[in-house]
Parts: structure tokens; C-alpha cells; sequence
């Protein structure tokens, strides 16, 4: 689960690591509250979306009075921020955060990562922050420093001495960020965070270490036992499909392709994704309707997958296990019904009740074509989205 900046920057002070004062605002007004009660003499507007990439967006503003403070919020409140996370329908920015602009002297990359190849934390440090460290990775990779931590053991600081003295930073800033670089692995470690970055963490004018973006990644299965960070979830930044099917209990992944798929079981979803893959289409979903599905589930489901106007045709390929053939059939055939189906279906049906399935699915009237194997089921979606083109 992503978290936006100013959430991210809470959680950061609250383990210690300096962020410049702010508050959020949702209208210009509010903005320019922020900017009167923060007194600083210059301060940066900055779009609250799940998204980087925001400043050469047009999502960071700084400003050298209220009255600026009040205009960037105006212009930045409701564009569509577009960058090169965002997808080209960009992101709606509903919220800003309004803080003190820091005097900065250099822009460092810090961040603690979850490495899933290693199974440890890693933690990296470049002296070229700021920018795209993606392209710091590219072109001069010996620019990013990093070590990794034992299970068990703390970030030792001789191994932040390593990555910060590597950064240029003169003694004292190498201990004060030696402490910052261990409040960010205490952070991780106890929230359950796959990534916490900081690009830029500035040195300042006056020499210090203020971290002046934030991003945070949680993992999903470590929400259950952190309470504090499952309720900075913002729904606004959820794919609607999405919610609407985790509300079902329905395990729903919107993707690129226009293949609608309806699958039980995650393993065969997957295998599935890679028949149609294989067949030459693009899956538009993932659903795993899973074991214990209901008609309702299924009928649901599958409106789902039609309420993505990408979708030209659907796959259901169902091994009737738990969940029963008859009952997938005649959630299905609900479904159509009530939609008025229009893109062409192939089903593939196997196991429990299969006889009844197919005889609902025969008498319901509906046009779909029945495939006996799963690369079968694949080859008929391409055809038919090819004949269709
Ligand atoms: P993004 O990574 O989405 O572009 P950032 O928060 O990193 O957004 O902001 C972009 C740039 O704006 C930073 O690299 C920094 O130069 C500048 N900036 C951000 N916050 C501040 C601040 N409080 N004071 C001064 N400059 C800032
Ligand atoms: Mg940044």
C-alpha cells in the first residue's frame, strides 16, 4: 500500500528523522491558512497524488509570499498531474501540502528497500539525489551506495559510514545521518514497509540533514497488525474496479490488455494469463473468484470485469472444485443478463457439476464458444479479437 508524501513525513518524524513543518490543504484558501500560520519566509506547494516525478510535473511550487502560496495551490488543485508514473490519464490532485521552503545545499538519494532476491532489508545512499535515481542506476551506477542487513541485527554504523562518507558529507553530517539512516530500518522493520525513500534528503545551508520528499510502501499483509498505517489507505488513489472488488472479497488485479479473465484458483489465473499471453492477446484482468464463491460473487465479478470499457472479449476458464460448475454458470449467465453482454466468450468448464454447467450456460440463450483444453480456451480469445479487428 503507497501513502501519500505528507503521510509518509509523519511517520518520519515520528521516528526522528527532521521534515520541514507543513500542513495540507484542499483549497486555496486553506493553502494560504497554512502559509500565514507557518511564518516562513518562503514555502513550497507541493500536489499530494500517488505518484513521483511530481516537481517537473508542475506539482511543486515554490513560493515567496502567501498571496504566491495561494495562486500555486489554485493551479495545482485539480490539474491532472502527469508524469512518468502516472500513466498518460495522469492523476487527479485533490490535496496539497503546504511547508517551509528549506535553503538547500545539496540533494542526497537515501533509502531502505526490501531486497526479496536477498531476503534482507538493503539500504542505499548516492550523492545524486533529486533526480530520477533510475537514471543514476543506468549511467553511473558506482554513484549508488548500498549494504544490506543481517536478519537479526541492527544497521551496524560503521556500514552508515560507509554509505554517507561516500555521499561527501563531512563528519558531523555523517552522524547525524547515521541516525537517521538507522530511524528509517527501525521504521521499515516495525511498519512492515517494503520501501522507504527519500530523494532529495537535502543538506542545508546550514548544514544539516532534512529529508524534503517521502515515499512509503507497505506491505499489504502487514496491514492486519498495523492499524495506524491501514488507516492512511486513501480510496481516492484506488482503482474503482479494484475496491469495489477487494468490498466482494473477490481478488481483482486491473491490467493493461483487453482479454477479461474469470479464473478460480490464483495459480491457474496465472497460468491462464500466460495462455492468453502465449496466444498472442493481453489479459485485461486477474480475478481470482477463489474456492468459496456464491452466484452473487460470480455475477458481481463478472460485472466488474465489463465495467472495463477495455474489454473485447472474456475468458472463464473454472476447474469445479469447491466452487461448483452450475453455480459459476449460472452467475455468469446473470451477469449477461442483467449487462446485456455484448463481447464474445469463450468458457472453459471442468470438474464438479460440469454437465449441469454447460447445460445452464446451453439453454440460457447466450452466445459463447466452449474450449476442452486451456490453450484451446487462449487460441479461441485470439481469433476471435483478431477476427473482430
Ligand atoms: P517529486 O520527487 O515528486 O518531483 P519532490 O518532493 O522531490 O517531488 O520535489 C521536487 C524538488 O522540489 C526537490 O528535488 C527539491 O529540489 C524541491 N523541494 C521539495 N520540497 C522542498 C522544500 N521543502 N524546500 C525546498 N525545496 C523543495
Ligand atoms: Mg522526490
Amino acid at each position: 500500500m503507497n501513502v501519500h508524501e505528507y503521510q509518509a513525513k509523519e511517520m518520519l518524524a515520528r521516528f526522528g528523522v527532521p521534515v520541514p513543518k507543513g500542513g495540507l490543504a484542499t483549497t486555496p484558501q486553506e493553502a494560504a491558512g497554512v502559509a500565514r500560520e507557518l511564518g516562513a519566509p518562503a514555502f513550497v506547494v507541493k500536489a499530494q497524488v500517488h505518484a513521483g516525478g511530481r516537481g517537473k510535473a508542475g506539482g511543486v511550487k515554490v513560493c515567496k509570499s502567501v498571496d504566491e502560496v495561494q495562486a500555486a495551490a489554485q493551479a495545482i488543485l485539480g490539474m491532472h498531474l502527469i508524469s512518468h508514473q502516472t500513466g498518460p490519464e495522469g492523476k487527479l490532485v485533490r490535496k496539497v501540502w503546504v511547508e517551509a521552503a528549506t535553503e538547500i545545499a545539496r540533494e542526497l538519494y537515501v533509502a531502505v528497500v526490501l531486497d526479496r532476491g536477498a531476503e534482507r532489508l538493503a539500504v542505499m545512499a548516492s550523492p545524486d539525489g533529486g533526480m530520477d535515481i533510475e537514471e543514476v542506476a543506468a549511467a553511473t551506477p558506482e554513484r549508488i551506495f548500498s549494504t544490506r542487513i543481517d536478519p537479526g541485527q541492527p544497521l551496524w554504523d560503521f556500514q552508515c559510514r560507509q554509505l554517507l562518507f561516500g555521499c561527501g558529507l563531512d563528519a558531523a553530517q555523517v552522524r547525524q545521518g547515521t541516525g537517521l539512516l538507522q530511524a528509517l530500518v527501525e521504521l521499515a522493520t516495525a511498519k512492515d514497509a517494503t520501501q522507504v525513500e527519500i530523494n532529495p534528503l537535502a543538506v542545508t545551508a546550514q548544514g544539516k540533514l532534512v529529508a524534503l520528499d517521502a515515499k512509503i510502501n507497505f506491505d499489504d499483509s502487514g496491514l492486519r497488525r498495523n492499524p495506524d498505517v491501514a488507516a492512511l489507505k486513501d480510496p481516492t488513489e484506488t482503482d474503482e474496479l479494484e475496491l469495489a472488488a477487494t468490498e466482494l472479497g473477490l481478488n481483482y488485479i486491473r491490467l493493461e490488455g483487453n482479454v477479461g479473465t474469470m479464473v478460480n484458483g490464483a495459480g491457474l489465473a496465472m497460468a491462464t494469463m500466460d495462455v492468453i499471453k502465449m496466444a498472442g492477446a493481453q489479459p485485461a484482468n486477474f480475478l481470482d473468484v477463489g474456492g468459496g464463491a456464491s452466484e452473487e460473487m460470480i455475477t458481481k465479478g463478472f460485472e466488474i470485469i465489463l465495467d472495463d470499457p477495455k474489454v473485447e472479449a472474456i475468458l472463464i476458464n473454472i476447474f469445479g472444485g469447491i466452487l461448483r460448475c452450475d453455480v459459476l454458470a449460472a452467475g455468469v449467465v446473470g451477469a449477461a443478463r442483467k449487462m446485456d453482454l455484448k463481447v464474445p466468450l469463450v468458457v472453459r468448464l471442468e470438474g464438479t457439476n460440469v454437465a449441469e454447467g454447460r447445460r445452464i450456460l446451453d439453454e440460457s440463450g447466450l452466445n459463447f464458444s466452449v474450449a476442452g483444453s486451456m490453450s484451446e480456451a487462449a487460441a479461441k480469445v485470439a481469433q476471435v479479437l483478431e477476427g473482430a479487428a
